[in-house]
C-alpha cells in the first residue's frame, strides 16, 4: 500500500515511532494508503530544524522567500489534474471541483502571497508631533504552527501556510489525518522550490497525537489553526498561558436569507450550490435558508425539486457534481442529524436517507442525499448546531426584523448571504449581521485581499491579504526623539 511520508529537514521519513494509520478513501470505504502516525518525537524534530533555519529564512531578501512560493505555486499548476484527482479520492469531492476550485485555490494562495508580501511594508508617522518619529517593524515570530482541516485539503493548508512564510516564518504543518494527500504531494516539491530545510516541515499524524504536540511546543510562538469549534476550544485551553499568538477559523451555522424582492431565480441558481456544494462540507456552506413568507413555498418547491434531481456520484468521475461525504464516522454524524430533526418535528422535504452507491467501485462508500428538512423550531439542533453535511433546514419569517433575529440566534457567526434587490435594505440588513462575512446576492467570491474569519463561536482573529501577513509579524514600534 502507497506509504505517506513526514517532510522534515528538508527529508521525507517515517514516523519515528514506525507506526502509521490507514487512509480511507471514502468514495470506496477502502483504506488505499497509510500515513505516518507521527507524535511528538516527530514535532520536535521538526521544531529543532525550523529553528535552526529561521535565522536564514527571515533575512533571506524578501524577492528569494518569494521566489520559492512561486515555484511551489507553479508545482500546484503543473501537477492540477492529478493533484484534484488525489484530492478527490482522499477526500470523496468531485475531481472537477477539486480541479476548478481546490487547485486553482492553492496555486493563487501561495502566489498571492508570494507577491502579497512584496507590498506589506512597515508603517511610519513622520513626524508625530513636533519632535518625534515613530516606525513600525515588522518582525517574522520564529516557528509558526499550521493546522488544517479535511474538508478543502490542500486549499486551507496552503492558505495558512503561504503567508506565514512569506513573512520570514519556517512552519510546522500538519494537515487532517482524514485527508493528508495533497498536503504530502506538496510536500514532495518543497525542495525543487528553493526551501532550504527546515524552513516548510510537513507533519502527518492524529490531532490529539501530533497536532497536540505542535499547539504545545514551547517553540511554537503562532498558531494558525482551521477546525471545529470544539478543538478550537480545546486548543484555547491547551495554549493558555503560554501566551502564544492564536488564529482560530472554526465551525459555521450560516444563515441564507432571502426576500421576497430578490431576483429569485438566481438565490435559488445559488443557494443550491452554497447549500451543497462539496456535499455541503464547507465552512461557509448555507445550512438554514430564511425565506420571506410570501414566497416561501414557491421558493421551497423550486428548492426540493432541484435537489431531488442531484445525485451523488463517483468522485472519480468527470461528470459528478455531488459525491462522498467524508468518512463513515462524518457519514454517521449527518445521519443522527437528520433523524434528530425529525424527532424535533422537521419534515423531510427531500433526500433524507443514504443515497445508493453510484457504481460497484463504490458500492462500500459514503453516500448521503441532498436532504432539505422544514419545520424545525428554531432552537432545535438542526438550526444551532453545525451539522457540515449535505443538510440544510428551511425557515419562514414574516420582516426583516425577524429575518435578522433568527440569522443571528446561533451560536456562530461565521457568513451570512442575503438576497435582496433593495440596496438600501442590503447594507441595513448587512451591517446588523454578528458574522464576519456577508455575501449580498452572491456567495463564495473572494477576493484574497479581504479580511476572512467569523466571530462568535466561529473563531478569533482573520485570515486573507494583510490581516494574515500582521498575523504571521510581531511589530515593534521605535519612537525616536529628533
Ligand atoms: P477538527 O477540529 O476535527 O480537525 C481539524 C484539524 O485539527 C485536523 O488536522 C486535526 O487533526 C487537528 N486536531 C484535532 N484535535 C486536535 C488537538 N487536540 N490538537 C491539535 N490539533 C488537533 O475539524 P475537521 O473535522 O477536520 O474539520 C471540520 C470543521 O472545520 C468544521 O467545524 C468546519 O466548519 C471547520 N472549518 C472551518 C473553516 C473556517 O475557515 N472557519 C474552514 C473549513 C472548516
Amino acid at each position: 500500500m502507497f506509504a505517506l511520508q513526514n517532510f522534515i529537514n528538508g527529508k521525507l521519513q517515517n514516523a519515528a515511532s514506525g507506526q502509521w494509520l490507514e487512509n480511507i478513501e471514502p468514495a470506496t470505504g477502502k483504506a488505499y494508503s497509510r500515513i505516518p502516525r507521527s507524535d511528538a518525537q516527530d514535532v520536535n524534530a521538526a521544531v529543532e530544524s525550523a529553528k535552526e533555519a529561521f535565522p536564514a529564512w527571515s533575512k533571506m531578501p524578501i524577492e528569494q522567500r518569494s521566489a520559492c512560493l512561486l515555484r511551489l505555486a507553479e508545482a500546484v499548476g503543473a501537477n492540477a489534474h492529478d493533484w484534484a484527482e488525489a484530492e478527490a479520492r482522499d477526500n470523496g469531492k468531485p475531481v472537477s471541483l477539486a480541479l476548478a476550485v481546490d487547485m486553482k485555490r492553492s496555486q493563487q494562495n501561495l502566489a498571492f502571497f508570494a507577491t502579497a508580501i512584496q507590498h506589506f511594508a512597515s508603517e511610519a508617522h513622520i513626524p508625530s508631533g513636533p519632535e518625534h518619529i515613530n516606525y513600525t517593524h515588522r518582525k517574522p515570530i520564529g516557528v509558526v504552527g499550521c493546522i488544517s482541516p479535511w474538508n478543502l485539503p490542500l486549499y486551507l493548508f496552503t492558505w495558512k501556510v503561504a503567508p506565514a512564510l512569506a513573512a520570514g516564518n519556517c512552519v510546522v504543518a500538519k494537515p487532517s489525518e482524514v485527508t493528508p494527500m495533497t498536503a504530502f504531494l506538496l510536500s514532495t516539491c518543497i525542495e525543487a522550490a528553493g526551501f532550504p530545510p527546515g524552513v516548510f516541515n510537513v507533519v502527518h499524524g492524529l490531532g490529539p497525537e501530533a497536532g497536540e504536540a505542535i499547539v504545545t511546543h514551547k517553540d511554537i510562538k503562532a498558531l494558525s489553526f482551521t477546525g471545529g469549534t470544539a478543538t478550537g476550544a480545546h486548543i484555547q485551553r491547551a495554549t493558555a498561558g503560554s501566551f502564544k499568538k492564536l488564529s482560530l477559523e472554526l465551525g459555521g451555522k450560516n444563515a441564507a436569507v432571502v426576500f421576497a424582492d430578490a431576483d429569485l431565480d438566481q438565490a435559488l441558481q445559488t443557494t443550491i450550490r452554497s447549500s451543497f456544494a462539496n456535499q455541503g462540507q464547507i465552512c461557509l456552506c448555507s445550512s438554514r435558508i430564511l425565506i420571506e413568507r410570501s414566497v416561501y413555498a414557491s421558493f421551497r418547491d423550486r428548492l426540493v425539486e432541484k435537489a431531488q434531481r442531484m445525485v451523488p456520484g463517483d468522485p472519480l468521475r468527470p461528470e459528478t457534481k455531488m459525491g462522498a461525504v467524508v468518512s463513515e464516522g462524518h457519514r454517521d454524524k449527518i445521519m443522527g442529524a437528520i433523524e434528530q430533526a425529525v424527532a424535533d418535528g422537521g419534515k423531510v422535504l427531500a433526500g433524507g436517507s443514504l443515497a445508493a452507491a453510484p457504481n460497484e467501485r463504490c458500492a462500500g462508500g459514503y453516500f448521503v442525499q441532498p436532504t432539505i428538512i422544514e419545520g424545525v423550531p428554531e432552537l432545535c439542533d438542526l438550526n444551532q448546531q453545525e451539522v457540515f453535511g449535505p443538510v440544510i433546514s428551511l425557515m419562514p419569517f414574516d420582516t426583516e426584523e425577524e429575518a435578522l433575529s433568527l440569522a443571528n440566534s446561533t451560536a456562530y457567526g461565521l457568513s451570512a448571504t442575503l438576497w435582496t434587490q433593495n440596496l438600501q435594505r442590503a447594507h441595513r440588513v448587512a451591517a446588523k449581521m454578528d458574522t464576519g462575512i456577508v455575501w449580498v446576492n452572491c456567495w463564495l467570491v473572494r477576493d484574497l485581499r479581504t479580511p476572512f474569519g467569523g466571530v462568535k463561536s466561529s473563531g478569533v482573529g482573520r485570515e486573507g491579504g494583510f490581516e494574515a501577513l500582521r498575523f504571521f509579524t510581531e511589530p515593534q514600534n521605535v519612537c525616536v526623539q529628533l
